[in-house]
């Protein structure tokens, strides 16, 4: 099934309940491209975890977030 990005954004909204993304969102689908975007730069190395000993991971936990990672602080936007 296809959704528009604005569907999308809703059930993604719905199913995270996030109300707010970073303050450049003028709306849900401009929020789940900047959420996007951050994920993605991630996932390709664009922006790297420091690992310092906080990061998510198998042993301290994949909901373990380091404040001065910037790969974790992408992750804390989403996902408050
Ligand atoms: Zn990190």
């Amino acid at each position: 099934m296809r959704y528009s990005l604005e569907a999308a954004a809703k059930l993604l909204h719905e199913a995270t309940g996030i109300t707010e993304m970073p303050e450049n969102c003028d709306g849900l689908a401009a929020c789940l491209n900047a959420a996007t975007d951050g994920l993605v730069k991630i996932a390709t190395g664009q922006v790297l975890h420091v690992y310092r000993g906080l990061c998510p991971d198998a042993v301290t936990g994949f909901d373990s977030r380091d404040p001065d990672c910037p790969a974790c602080q992408i992750l804390q936007e989403i996902q408050p």
